[in-house]
C-alpha cells in the first residue's frame, strides 16, 4: 500500500510538471523551448524542497526572502489579516494595515520622505515613480523635460518605463529598442575601490552630459550602490553624492530604486541613508517576499509639485493597491528586521562569503569575485551554462539561479553557518560545471 502511494505521488508529480512545460511561462522563457524547472513542494527556514530534496537557497527568492520561509511571526501576520478581511479597493476607503505600514516606512526611511504610494509590484512603483517626475516637472512649468537619465548597465524591472532605463546595449530589454521611450545613458560608475582618478573622470562626463541634456531631463534614477540584474555591479557611493549635487543644481530629481538593496542588503538598511533622493522606490524584502508589494516615497515637495500639474493628481491606482494582507505582513516584517541585530548577521554573512569565494578566483574561468553586504558574485569570463551550472549546484544540495556570466547568491539573512558552507559548496560546484 506505501508502494502504491509513492507511485500515485510521484504520478501526481509528473503531471504537474508536464502541465507546466505545455502551458506555463517562466520568467523569460520561451513555450516552444522550454527552460527546465523543478518542481517546490516545500519551503522552511532557508530551505526550499525542490524535486523531493531539501536545498539550501542561495537566491532568497530574488531578494525578497531576508527573514527565510514559514516564519511564524509573518505566517501570523497573514493568518490574522485573512481573517478580518483579505482585499479591499484603496479607492475611497483605507484601512489599519495600509496605514501602520505607511507609518512604518515613513519612521524607517531617512527624514523627508514622507508621502507613501503603495504598488503592486516593483516595476510598477518605477512607472509611479517615472509619471510622478515628470509630472512634477509639468506642475513646476516645465513639461519639456520628459527624460531620465540613467547609467550603464542598470535594470528597473519589465514595463515599459523600467526597460527603458535598462542599458539599450546588450541589457536585457535590448530587443525593445526603438518602441521605448528614448532617456539618456551615462557611463556605469567606477567600481567601489577603483580610485579618485576614476571617480573623476566618470564624474566629469556626468556633469557634461546633465548640463548639456539639462531642459530635457526630468529625473535621475538608478539603483543605488549596487546594479542587480544588469550585471550585480558595486560601485563607489560618491557618484550617489555627485548625482544628488547635480541633481540640485540642475532642477532634476533624483530617484532611488532601492528595490533589490532596500532592508538590509548592503549593510544599509537603505543606501538612501547615505544620500537622500526625492522619490524611493521599495519592493521585494519589503514583505519579506510573501505577498506582491512595492512602495514610492517622495519628499512633499515632490507631492506639491505633482499638485501644480493639470490633473493636480497621481494618475495611477491599482486595483490590489495597499492590499491589506500585504501591508501587514510588510509590517510584521519589517518589524521583525528591526529586532534582530541584521547589521552583524549581514556583515557575518559577508565575511564568510567574501572568505569563501575568495579563492574561487584561482578556477579556470573565473574573472572576477566580489560582494557586498549579504551578496556574492562570482563572475565568469564566459555565459554560465545556467542548466549545467544549476544541476550542480541542486546535486551539491544548493538552489541557485545563474545568468548571463554570473553567478550569485543572496541568501536569507537567517541563514547559519552550516548552511552559508553548503552554499559555498554548491556555489564552487556550479562555478565548475558553468
Ligand atoms: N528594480 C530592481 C532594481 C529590481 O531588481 C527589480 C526586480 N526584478 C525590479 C525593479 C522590478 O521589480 P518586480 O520584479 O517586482 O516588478
Amino acid at each position: 500500500k506505501a508502494q502504491a502511494v509513492v507511485e500515485e505521488a510521484a504520478r501526481g508529480r509528473l503531471e504537474t510538471l508536464a502541465f507546466d512545460r505545455e502551458h506555463l511561462w517562466h520568467p523569460y522563457t520561451s513555450m516552444t523551448e522550454p527552460a527546465p524547472v523543478r518542481l517546490v513542494t516545500g519551503a522552511r527556514g532557508c530551505e526550499l524542497e525542490v524535486d523531493g530534496r531539501w536545498v539550501v537557497d542561495g537566491m532568497s527568492s530574488w531578494w525578497a526572502a531576508i527573514h527565510g520561509y514559514r516564519h511564524p511571526v509573518l505566517d501570523a501576520a497573514v493568518r490574522d489579516q485573512v481573517e478580518r478581511f483579505s482585499h479591499v479597493m484603496f479607492g475611497g476607503l483605507t484601512h489599519e494595515p495600509a496605514v501602520t505600514l505607511g507609518r512604518r516606512l515613513v519612521d524607517v526611511t531617512p527624514t523627508g520622505l514622507e508621502r507613501v504610494f503603495l504598488a503592486d509590484s516593483g516595476s510598477v512603483s518605477v512607472e509611479v515613480a517615472v509619471k510622478m517626475a515628470l509630472q512634477y516637472q509639468r506642475g513646476i512649468g516645465r513639461p519639456e523635460r520628459r527624460k531620465l537619465l540613467t547609467v550603464r548597465g542598470g535594470y528597473h524591472g519589465d514595463t515599459f518605463h523600467p526597460m527603458s532605463v535598462t542599458d539599450p546595449d546588450g541589457g536585457m530589454h535590448t530587443m525593445w529598442s526603438g518602441l521605448l521611450p528614448e532617456q539618456v545613458f551615462a557611463q556605469v560608475p567606477p567600481r567601489a575601490g577603483a580610485g579618485t582618478g576614476h571617480l573623476e573622470s566618470w564624474m566629469l562626463a556626468l556633469e557634461r552630459q546633465v548640463v548639456r541634456r539639462r531642459d530635457e531631463l526630468a529625473a535621475i534614477i538608478v539603483e543605488p550602490l549596487l546594479q542587480g540584474a544588469g550585471g550585480m555591479r558595486h560601485y563607489d557611493s560618491e557618484c550617489l553624492r555627485v548625482m544628488r549635487d547635480l541633481a540640485d543644481e540642475h532642477g532634476l530629481l533624483l530617484i532611488f530604486d532601492e528595490i533589490a538593496t532596500g532592508f538590509g542588503r548592503t549593510g544599509h538598511l537603505f543606501v538612501s541613508e547615505l544620500v537622500t533622493p526625492d522619490i524611493l522606490c521599495l519592493g521585494k524584502a519589503l514583505t519579506g517576499g510573501y505577498l506582491s508589494l512595492a512602495a514610492v516615497l517622495t519628499k512633499d515637495a515632490v507631492a506639491r509639485g505633482i499638485s501644480g500639474s493639470e490633473s493636480g493628481v497621481v494618475m495611477h491606482g491599482p486595483t490590489f493597491m495597499g492590499n491589506p494582507m500585504a501591508c501587514a505582513v510588510a509590517t510584521a516584517s519589517i518589524d521583525l528586521l528591526l529586532a534582530s541585530d541584521w547589521p552583524s548577521r549581514v556583515a557575518s554573512i559577508n565575511e564568510r562569503l567574501a572568505t569563501g569565494l575568495e579563492p574561487l578566483q584561482e578556477l579556470p574561468g573565473v574573472k572576477d569575485v566580489r560582494t557586498v553586504g549579504a551578496v556574492g558574485v562570482v563572475q565568469l569570463d564566459h555565459p554560465v551554462d545556467v542548466v549545467a551550472a544549476t544541476d550542480a549546484a541542486v546535486a551539491a544540495g544548493v538552489w541557485l539561479r545563474p545568468f548571463r556570466d554570473l553567478i550569485y547568491t543572496m541568501p536569507p539573512y537567517v541563514i547559519a553557518d552550516e548552511e552559508l558552507d553548503r552554499l559555498l559548496h554548491g556555489i564552487t560546484e556550479a562555478v565548475k560545471a558553468g
